[in-house]
């Protein structure tokens, strides 16, 4: 059975699509398809009535959710929004983990959608400039791709959701200073994130 919810440093954790626009260096999903304990590989991608399904079936009281997973959330905006609504209602904080890609992958602006689906967007930044950028990430949409994430980030903001940039901490300290800077300039909040080598014990 397909797991479309995981528990993570006791958190909880939406995995609804495995495909994604990047082929990040780091990625935890070229180690292994398992992440403790859990399967992150998708028979199928799952629908609103999957993820409510996922929820009741949880059974415990939910504070706060974040969709992450083996994939880029926003491949899947029916689902992510109408999920996202649905806890919200429900009083759950709502998180969306995103590589800031999801205007490319739709075509079309996705900001007012995720107005009133989630709470906090947290767009993994990576790397301070383009090409640093395309060789970390190696995003299927090419250099201008690192722009538009700063964009995204921008426009969030200004849609009145709350926003922080992540970085992993294994690129440079030089890189890590810039982004830092592009994030203080954007009035957005960037956190470190420790880079993940082993996905059982998630350290
Ligand atoms: S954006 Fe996330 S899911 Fe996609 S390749 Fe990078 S780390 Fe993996």
């Amino acid at each position: 059975m397909d797991n479309y919810l995981y528990e993570l440093d006791g958190k909880v954790y939406l995995n609804i699509t495995n495909q994604c626009s990047n082929r990040c260096e780091f990625c935890i999903r070229t180690n292994s398809d398992m992440l403790v304990g859990y399967n992150m590989r998708l028979k199928k991608e799952p629908s609103f009535e999957d993820m409510r399904a996922a929820v009741a079936a949880y059974g415990k009281p939910l504070k706060e959710a974040v969709f992450c997973g083996y994939g880029e959330p926003t491949y899947c905006m029916d689902t992510l929004t109408r999920t996202g609504a649905y806890l919200r209602s429900l009083g759950v904080r709502v998180r969306l983990n995103t590589n800031g890609q999801g205007r490319l992958i739709n075509d079309r602006d996705i900001v007012p959608e995720l107005v009133g689906a989630v709470d906090e967007v947290s767009v993994s930044l990576n790397e301070a400039e383009r090409a640093a950028y395309q060789s970390l990430c190696h995003p299927r949409f090419g250099m201008f791709t690192h722009d538009e994430i700063l964009d995204f980030a921008k426009d969030c903001k200004a849609a009145g959701l709350s926003v922080r940039f992540s970085v992993v901490d294994t690129i440079p300290n030089e890189s890590i200073r810039r982004c830092r800077k592009i994030a203080s300039q954007l009035g957005v909040p960037l956190i470190v994130r420790r880079h993940v080598s082993d996905n059982e014990s998630y350290t």
